[in-house]
């Protein structure tokens, strides 16, 4: 009955109207009122909800801490390795070069070789290191960023550019140690550990290729290193480099499909060096 409708006193949500006290705190139009089970309800899953993240945050934390610990306890196992390679390495070699002018050549061409590895690379800084040996042409490249070549090997280059293919190779072995956990030396066959597995050196070859081209080098110069090593291996010098590095013309080949993809237009006019 509509009549009575009109007469029916106001729904029980809307509170009676109130005598005006002047004490009283109005509330704020927007703000519910909560029951008091619906307030403590809130606070705890407001309470669960905040434990929860915090146990999820701080696992992650944890492991995240855990990570960076055997990150942390490789990279000193691969720096206490490397630092008794090195020992060996200056024992059998001659030790560190002499020749001023030679030794700041190679460490030119490396630290150009070297500022073109992506920054975002976890590798090491690198040293550039000659070593007197006159007759091993040899070349090591350590975890801990030490890469050594012996003047045998430096004085069989015949270009910059050839130098800077052996040391490119290096450079790319390292930052492939860090990416790939490979095994950290190469080069000696009376080192622990002295070989790298065929898909890495195909790697570094490849890696070192880009890393010629970005210096501004024609990476080609990696195939006139390589033909003048191998004459010098043919011709009876000890060649020690080539022990890591067997089944050449395949690997010839490999680099220069290598290069073709790098540049498919042919090598750009601005790698002349
Ligand atoms: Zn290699």
């Amino acid at each position: 009955m509509k009549a009575s409708t009109m007469t029916d006193p106001l729904p029980p949500e809307l509170p009676p109207e109130l005598p005006h006290n002047p004490n009283r705190v109005e509330p704020r139009a927007l703000r519910p009122q909560l029951s008091r089970k619906q307030i403590i309800l809130m606070v705890l899953v407001a309470l669960v909800g905040g434990a929860v993240l915090l146990t999820l945050k701080s696992t992650a934390k944890q492991e995240n801490a855990e990570i960076a610990i055997a990150k942390q306890n490789a990279a000193e196992q691969r720096a206490i390795e490397a630092e008794s390679i090195s020992e060996t390495i200056l024992k059998r070699y001659g030790g560190i070069s002499t020749n001023t002018e030679q030794k700041a050549l190679v460490g030119r061409v490396g630290t150009a070789i070297r500022s073109k590895v992506d920054p975002k690379s976890t590798a090491p800084a690198m040293r550039f290191l000659l070593l007197a040996e006159p007759n091993s042409i040899n070349l090591f490249a350590l975890t801990n960023g030490d890469v050594y070549l012996t003047t045998a090997l430096l004085n069989r280059m015949q270009t910059e550019g050839q130098l800077a293919a052996v040391l490119a190779h290096g450079v790319a072995h390292i930052v492939s140690i860090h990416e790939l956990a490979a095994i950290p030396v190469e080069g000696d066959i009376a080192l622990p550990n002295w070989s790298y597995a065929a898909k890495a050196e195909r790697e570094a070859d490849a890696l070192g290729l880009k890393l010629m081209g970005d210096a501004g080098y024609d990476p080609n110069a990696t195939v006139g290193m390589l033909t003048v090593l191998a004459k010098a291996y043919n011709d009876g010098a000890d060649v020690a480099f080539f022990t890591t590095h067997p089944n050449e013309a395949e690997r010839l080949n490999e680099i220069e499909a290598a290069i073709h993809r790098l540049y498919p237009a042919g090598i750009p006019a601005v790698l002349s060096k």
